[in-house]
């Protein structure tokens, strides 16, 4: 890349390429100290730890930005197909390290800072990783696309830059508190902001037809519009010189405010409209597992996702672009529902503004989408009221009502007047109010839709989508989700990073599949001694990070035991917490002698969404046992519960490669794959888990000897509901149950007080949707099974590699091949 593009520079230096500093310790301090005092305004000796991470991020940049505008440069001429993945959430982790790795800068950056008299991990510590995801769908996505640019794959990520992203979590007397997470609070030195290549977005308004030479056509009229400012982020590609490009919008008001108003003195009023449009991206909904239905959560996904498919249309394709060849070019990967409404949304561009017959447009939009789905919770299955989309999109739900017409013409032609099939299938629902089925929309305008794991994409096509999977046989598929080894184990767990590479070569980190070479290492007492020694470093790092944030340390000895993920009853804390209080119970009692129990430390991380009280409960719960367990003398030690609060990227990066267990005990048929399961394998922790998600396909890889399966399967769950679940029988048959609940509920937890669970209680015993109770006796079972593997410390170690080794198949890269084959049709653009 040069300077030069559409000017006439004269300056040789305009004329050069723009290349890199050069990749050597001075000529990377040089880079560095010249950003600290030109773009930091400080020099070296009075800059401060933020200066200093400011200063390197900014070096480390420097070192990509000739590549990545090579590669935004090509994404223009290349005849190349791009994939846009659009998801409303990426949740990133911090950049610094990622970047440092992918550049091969770490060795450099380190000497260099070194040489400057300043120690990289004190910097390190400083970088606020950007929280702008949930939990498993926004981490999925930042995986993805850090694949797709290893496999140098043409991708542009497209979602929101929120001001805030998920709210930083304390724990207030046991209780969950939110706090605001103001992750742009000492800079944000990753992405670059583009205001002139601002788009406008509209909203609201109405529809009017209009004769265009003898042509009637239908334009809309907008009441309002924000700008979409795009920051754009680089997102490299490990060791192969390709930088791709995230692109995160931010909303901002098209009249910052209104002078008129300013000017007759209320100051109030006239910033009034900024407030309202820059609203939309002030904050991301903390919702896991179930939709906000609020107006301004529609307005951020028309807001990212109109913004995304302007700016691919006018910005990125040739100006000359025929827009029939669009499938050809892009392939849009929908992350779930939240950006299902670029499907109206293209109609409308190709209809309304580029004057294409609605059919043509039809058929481009249907090859132009894929829609990845992620629950088989019905309640998580996203609908917008008739009333709010066509208020605030009234052209888009005439588009949908076309859509839906021209559909339902076709089931009947296919299946006959089945009017109930056809109420069933029908985009619009009716009860218990009009609305508009996301779900149902992306599946009938996506060329693809596809589950996240074996089990879920069966369920897919057997229950939630089923009439769409007979309608179209075709459309359905599978992807297993995957994660990517570089932030995960290359980064995440260093030193087993480097033992591997010294078994296997270093080849392993794009190439996950390798990591089969050290099946042979298991059965090497040599190998299963450094294995082991790595896991023992891994927890005293990991003990030293929860000390440094005023957490509780770890004992040594503890097996660690952990349940890291939303709190969401589905995924079963409770019984996590059954089974430790039930553990407690036998001891003081005295039904269990403390010195047969295994020293276990239970480490818990998950946030509760704000608006779940049973969710928020079941913390409070985690947090008081915890409390009490861990103080009371007669378990002299043996049993420690920690539960350090806001747990995220940055935490699971320190957690994961220090567990021995890990817990994935949803109720069979409810989560559609897990990542947290994948990530732990990879780091060498057994699970126990149910026959779910992605535990499926996990236990089938590393093998029953070496996975601690409990509980009931997905059929048996459905026999036992169609039966009648009654949880309290399975209460008085279960003493170990009985007496654990009756610990719960008669105040031991509460400081004597017998209200404060009581609900939580109640839920278990007369409703437990999520059978807990039911599946309780197997689980101990389980973990009685689990405490006879620990104790032969040889066999224990030799699964755990084998875990690792088995675990190639759940690399982020795989899936990106899998998509790439079965639904993008795209290829790598070396
Ligand atoms: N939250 C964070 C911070 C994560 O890193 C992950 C990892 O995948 C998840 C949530 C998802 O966890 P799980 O797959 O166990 O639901």
């Amino acid at each position: 890349p040069d300077n030069t593009s559409e000017l006439r520079p004269t300056h040789p230096l305009a004329l050069a390429p723009v290349v890199a500093p050069a990749a050597s310790v001075d000529g990377f301090a040089k880079q560095f100290l010249q950003n600290l005092n030109f773009d930091q305004g400080v020099t070296l000796s009075s800059s401060d730890v933020n200066d200093q991470y400011l200063a390197l991020a900014y070096t480390v940049r420097d070192y990509l930005m000739a590549r990545w505008f090579d590669d935004r440069a090509k994404q223009k001429t290349q005849q190349a197909k791009t994939v846009c993945y659009l998801s409303a959430e990426y949740l990133l982790g911090r950049q610094l390290d990622n970047n440092l790795l992918a550049a091969r800068l770490t060795d450099i950056a380190t000497e260099a800072l070194a040489q400057c008299g300043i120690d990289i991990d004190a910097v390190r510590a400083v970088e606020i990783e950007p929280g702008l995801g949930n939990g498993g769908l926004g981490r999925l996505a930042a995986c993805f696309i850090d694949s797709l640019a290893t496999m140098s794959v043409p991708t542009i990520g497209y979602g929101i830059r929120y001001e805030y992203g998920i709210f930083r979590q304390a724990f207030a007397d046991g209780q969950q508190v939110e706090q605001p997470d103001a992750w742009l609070r000492m800079g944000s030195p990753w992405d670059f902001a583009h205001p002139e290549a601002a788009q406008t977005i509209s909203f609201a308004g109405h529809t009017e037809t209009y004769d265009d030479e003898g042509v009637e056509r239908t334009r809309w009229v907008p009441e309002w519009n924000v700008l979409a400012v795009p920051y754009n982020m680089m997102v490299p590609g490990y060791h192969n010189g390709r930088v791709n490009t995230l692109r995160l919008w931010r909303a901002v008001a098209t009249n910052a405010f209104d002078l008129h108003t300013f000017n007759s003195g209320d100051y109030v009023e006239s910033v009034r409209a900024q407030t309202f449009a820059e609203n939309i991206s002030k904050v991301l909904y903390p919702e896991d597992s179930t939709p906000q239905g609020k107006e301004l959560r529609l307005q951020q996904q028309y807001f990212f996702v109109a913004a995304s498919i302007a700016d691919f249309i006018d910005n990125v394709l040739p100006d000359d672009f025929d827009l029939e060849g669009l499938p050809e070019r892009v392939i849009f990967q929908l992350n779930d529902t939240h950006p299902v409404i670029g499907v109206p949304e293209l109609m409308r561009v190709l209809v309304d503004e580029k004057k294409l017959e609605w059919d043509a447009a039809w058929a481009i939009t249907q090859k132009c989408f894929a829609y990845t789905c992620h629950t088989l919770l019905p309640e998580a299955l996203e609908v917008w009221s008739v009333d709010l989309l066509g208020r605030l999109l009234p052209r888009h739900l005439e588009i949908i009502y076309r859509i839906n017409d021209a559909f339902l013409l076709q089931v009947r032609e296919q299946f006959g007047d089945d009017e109930l099939l056809i109420r069933n299938m029908s985009i619009i629902g009716e009860h218990p109010y009009r609305s508009v089925r996301m779900a149902y929309l992306a599946t009938v305008a996506g060329s693809k839709v596809n589950g996240v794991a074996e089990l879920h994409s069966q369920l897919l096509r057997d229950n939630v989508l089923k009439d769409f999977a007979t309608m179209w046989p075709d459309k359905f598929t599978n992807v297993t989700n995957g994660v990517t080894p570089r932030r995960f184990l290359r980064l995440a767990n260093p030193d087993l990073s480097a033992l591997i590479t010294e078994a296997l070569g270093a080849g392993w980190t794009v190439d996950l599949e390798r990591l089969r070479g050290l099946e042979a290492l298991a059965d090497d007492a040599d190998f299963r001694e450094r294995f082991a020694a790595v896991k023992a470093a891994n927890k005293r790092r990991l003990s030293r990070v929860l000390e440094a944030r005023g957490d509780t340390p770890l004992d040594d000895g503890h097996m660690l035991d952990v349940m890291i993920k939303r709190l969401h009853e589905y995924k079963r804390q409770t019984l996590k917490v059954l089974h430790i209080v039930s553990t407690y119970e036998g001891i003081v009692s005295g039904r269990l002698d403390v010195d047969d129990v295994q020293a276990r430390t239970f480490l818990f991380g998950a946030k509760a969404a704000p608006g779940y009280g049973m969710a928020k409960r079941i913390i409070h719960l985690i947090n008081a046992v915890g409390e009490v367990v861990s103080a009371d003398e007669r378990v002299q030690g043996k049993l420690k519960v920690l539960y350090p609060a806001n747990y995220n990227v940055t935490l699971a990066e320190s957690i994961i490669p220090a567990a021995d267990l890990s817990e994935q005990i949803s109720l069979a048929g409810k989560e559609a794959s897990g990542t947290g399961n994948m990530k732990l394998a990879l780091n060498g922790a057994l699970t126990i888990g149910t026959d779910d998600g992605a535990n499926v396909e996990i236990r089938k890889l590393v093998g029953d000897d070496n996975f601690f399966l409990f509980g009931m399967s997905e059929p048996e769950v459905e026999a036992l509901w169609a039966e009648g679940y009654r949880p309290s029988d399975f209460y008085q048959q279960d003493d170990d149950l009985r007496r654990a609940i009756d610990l719960i509920a008669s105040g031991a937890f509460s400081g004597g007080d017998r209200t404060v669970f009581e609900p939580l209680v109640s839920n278990l015993l007369y409703d437990d949707r999520f059978m807990a109770l039911a599946d309780f006796r197997s689980y101990l079972d389980a973990q009685d099974r689990v405490d006879a593997a620990y104790a032969d410390q040889d066999a224990w170690v030799r699964a755990a590699i084998l875990n690792v080794a088995r675990s190639g198949y759940f690399s982020s890269d795989r899936a990106m091949r899998d998509y790439l084959d079965r639904i993008w049709h795209a290829a790598p653009v070396s």
